[in-house]
Order: C-alpha cells, then sequence, then structure tokens
C-alpha cells in the first residue's frame, strides 16, 4: 500500500462543515463549447460525493488547457460545472475568478454539502509559476486540502503544490486509486511482469525503461521509438522516425538488459510505407529488410505473433505508447492487436498515456483492462521513480 494519507483516513466528523480544497483534474477535451470526452469528470465524482455527503463545503479547483495567464474565453469551466451538476445532481455554483473579495463572499455563503467551482487556475501566471503568495490565497479560502488531480501531479504548481504549506494535505480517492497501483507494480508486482513501451520519443520513456529494467522479466518495444534501439543496434532503419540524440543511451539500456536477464523484444517486422501520406503503398517487410527509402510506420504479424507468446502466462503487463502511428486507420493494426491480447489477457493490465489509452477507447476495450490511469506524464514520473511534486506534499500515513 503506498504511504500517504487518504482523505478517508480521517474521522467524517473531521470533515463535516470544514471548507476543502479540493483539486481535481477536469481538464476534458472541449470543442466549440461541447464536451468531447467526460472520463476525467466522471473519475473525479467519487472524491467530490465522499465530501459532500461528509457536509464539507466544497471549494473545487481545476486547470483546462493552457491558456498561459490569461483569460481565454473558450476555456473557462462553465460546461464542466453544468456536467458535473448533471452527474451529481445538485446546482454547481461556478465563479468566474479564483480569489478576492468576491470568491471569499461566495466561500462564506457556503453551506454543508455545497460545491462552488472555481474559473479555469490557469488564468493566473501565478498558479504555473507556484507563487507562494498566490498559493497562500488559495489556502486562507479553505481548512483543508485534498489532491486528487494524478493527471497534474507531475507539475510544481500552486494549486497540486504550493498550497499545501499552509494547509493539511489528503489524497483523494482517485489519487490513492492510482498510487495504490502504481505502489503495487512498482513494489510487490505478480510475475511473470510484461512491459509493453511503445510511442513516438524515447527520450520521454528511456527513464522508465530503466526503472522497470530490474522489476520486469519481459520488455517489448513498439513505435517509433524501437527504430533507435535498432539503430543503435546497426538494423538499416530508412526514414522511419528515430531519436538520434539517444543512440548512446539506448545502447546503454541494451548492455543493462544483458545484465538484468530480461528479455528485451524488438520488433520482427514492420509495416513501411515510402512516406507518411502514401498508406495505400504499405508493405509488410522483415525488420533486416527496411529499404533507405521507407518508413515504418507500424508493427507486422509476426511481432503481433511474439507479443501473444510472450504475453501468455503473464500477471502483470503494463502498457504505455502505442505500436505504431494508429491514428491513421492503415496503421492501427499493430496496436489494435496489442490492445485486444490485453484484453484477452487473465493479468492485472495497466495502461498508462494519453494515446495508450485512446487506442484503447477506439477499441471499446476499456472495461477488459484492470486500471486505465487517468495520468499520462505523471504515471512515467511515477514509474521512472521521481518524485512528483503533487504527491509528494501529501501527509502520510
Ligand atoms: P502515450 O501518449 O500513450 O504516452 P506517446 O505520446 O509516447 O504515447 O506516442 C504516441 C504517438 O506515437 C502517436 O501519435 C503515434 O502516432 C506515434 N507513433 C508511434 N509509432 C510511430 C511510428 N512508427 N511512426 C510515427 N509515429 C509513431
Ligand atoms: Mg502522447
Amino acid at each position: 500500500m503506498n504511504p500517504k494519507k487518504s482523505l478517508q483516513n480521517l474521522a467524517k466528523q473531521a470533515i463535516k462543515g470544514k471548507r476543502v480544497f479540493l483539486r481535481a483534474d477536469l481538464n476534458v477535451p472541449i470543442q466549440r463549447g461541447v464536451i468531447k470526452d467526460d472520463e476525467r469528470i466522471i473519475a473525479s465524482l467519487p472524491t467530490i460525493q465522499y465530501l459532500t455527503s461528509c457536509g464539507a463545503k466544497v471549494i473545487l479547483s481545476s486547470h483546462l488547457g493552457r491558456p498561459h495567464g490569461q483569460v481565454v474565453e473558450a476555456l473557462r469551466l462553465n460546461p464542466i460545472a453544468e456536467r458535473l451538476s448533471s452527474y451529481l445532481k445538485i446546482p454547481i455554483q461556478k465563479a468566474d475568478s479564483c480569489v478576492g473579495p468576491e470568491i471569499e463572499e461566495k466561500v462564506s455563503q457556503l453551506k454543508e454539502g455545497d460545491v462552488l467551482l472555481l474559473e479555469n487556475i490557469r488564468f493566473y501566471s501565478e498558479e504555473s509559476e507556484n507563487d507562494p503568495e498566490f498559493a497562500k490565497k488559495l489556502a486562507d479560502l479553505a481548512d483543508i486540502y485534498v489532491q486528487d488531480a494524478f493527471g497534474t501531479s507531475h507539475r510544481n504548481h500552486a494549486s497540486t503544490a504550493g498550497i499545501a504549506h499552509y494547509l493539511p494535505a489528503y489524497a483523494g480517492l482517485l489519487m490513492m486509486k492510482e498510487l495504490d497501483c502504481f505502489d503495487s507494480l512498482l513494489t510487490q508486482p505478480k510475475h511473470p511482469f510484461v512491459a509493453i513501451i511503445g510511442g513516438a520519443k524515447i527520450s520521454t520513456k528511456i527513464g522508465v525503461i530503466k526503472k522497470l529494467l530490474p522489476i520486469v522479466d519481459v520488455v517489448i518495444i513498439g513505435g517509433a521509438m524501437a527504430f533507435t534501439f535498432l539503430k543503435a543496434k546497426g538494423y538499416e532503419i530508412g526514414k522511419s522516425l528515430v531519436d538520434n540524440d539517444k543512440l548512446e543511451e539506448a545502447r546503454d539500456i541494451l548492455n543493462a538488459v544483458d545484465k538484468a536477464r530480461v528479455r528485451f523484444i524488438l520488433p520482427l517486422d514492420q509495416v513501411v510505407v515510402p512516406s507518411f501520406d502514401q498508406a495505400d503503398d504499405k508493405q509488410i517487410v522483415d525488420i533486416t529488410q527496411i529499404s533507405a527509402d521507407k518508413m515504418g510506420v507500424d508493427i507486422g504479424p509476426k511481432t503481433v505473433k511474439e507479443i501473444g507468446h510472450a504475453l501468455t502466462g503473464a500477471k502483470t503487463i503494463f502498457w504505455n505508447g502505442p505500436m505504431g502511428a494508429f491514428e491513421v486507420d492503415a496503421y492501427s493494426y499493430g496496436t489494435v492487436q496489442v490492445a485486444k491480447l490485453l484484453a484477452k489477457s487473465d493479468s492485472i493490465t495497466v495502461v498508462g498515456g494519453g494515446d495508450s489509452i485512446s487506442a484503447i477507447k477506439l477499441s471499446k476495450l476499456e472495461d477488459q483492462m484492470t486500471h486505465l490511469s487517468t495520468g499520462g506524464g505523471a504515471s512515467l514520473a511515477i514509474l521512472s521513480g521521481q518524485s512528483l511534486p503533487g504527491i509528494a506534499i501529501l501527509e502520510e500515513k
């Protein structure tokens, strides 16, 4: 179990009547005022409901998009307030700012079980700067701080970290679920443990691979990332996406793999095209047969079969990063097949990463996974052993 203190470790009486500053991650995709996917809102409901049922006065805060410290009309939280209200079946008061006399007035009027949603916290440049005075103003609104914004917990911002210098800080229910999941992956995984790592840039994943090597039994590499390893091994990769600055680190990992006695699986074949937008000319070739004028955009059937073998009997599977450029239908085969393999497996299956999760949803397999993390960057940061500012500030049991 992770060592952080949960909101549920507090006596309900200690919450009743208290002003609770709840930082959630309600950063949902919105197009022309319409919410396109409200998974993050749904994931945040249990903590809000727990607090209101305990009789807290909830001051709810989130960011939305990247307004860079300015008021951007399209990034106001009004559609989110409406959606929350319809799920929670209570009116949600929505404020147009986050601090100042009007907010203090609104907070003083809150009754037990009320929810006040503050405006997009990133309308204030002080948020991302983690300005101590701003953090203090936020803290002054409340008696208790609850952190439920797992997806933003790798940010050292005023509402995710700074505020906790002035208030007792507890993990929300979603945060606890995420922390428990990653804690058990890192400290007591069931073996065989297989990690599947794909995606575009190796630089964002090197830390995770290094941290996982002593823990896992098998590492499977897919996506564009594989080409950096393949090039480091001397293969011709043609025009495939590659991180030339990371060849040395890729070699280091390959050496570490030998020492750690981990099975390291690189693609055996690839779907190749003359250029990214020439899907009609796609071919499947052996990994040794990529010509100089082609680029690899997806893993091929041999690789999928190999991954299937490697996953047989697995007890824990962690997946981050698609196997190819799956957004293009013609290049989605490998990623969809891997999603299906995970869905079929009896293993504990944990998926982190924004694009990997979209791929799972595209295949409508989200119910078949043990845990879909709500944080891409945050889950990678935890798995690479970093201390996350928004988690470090939480009280321990
Ligand atoms: P996640 O969000 O799950 O962590 P990443 O952001 O690391 O995943 O990587 C996802 C991106 O990688 C996708 O946009 C996908 O198109 C791209 N990608 C994967 N394989 C390839 C490839 N072979 N060539 C080009 N792009 C690729
Ligand atoms: Mg991504």
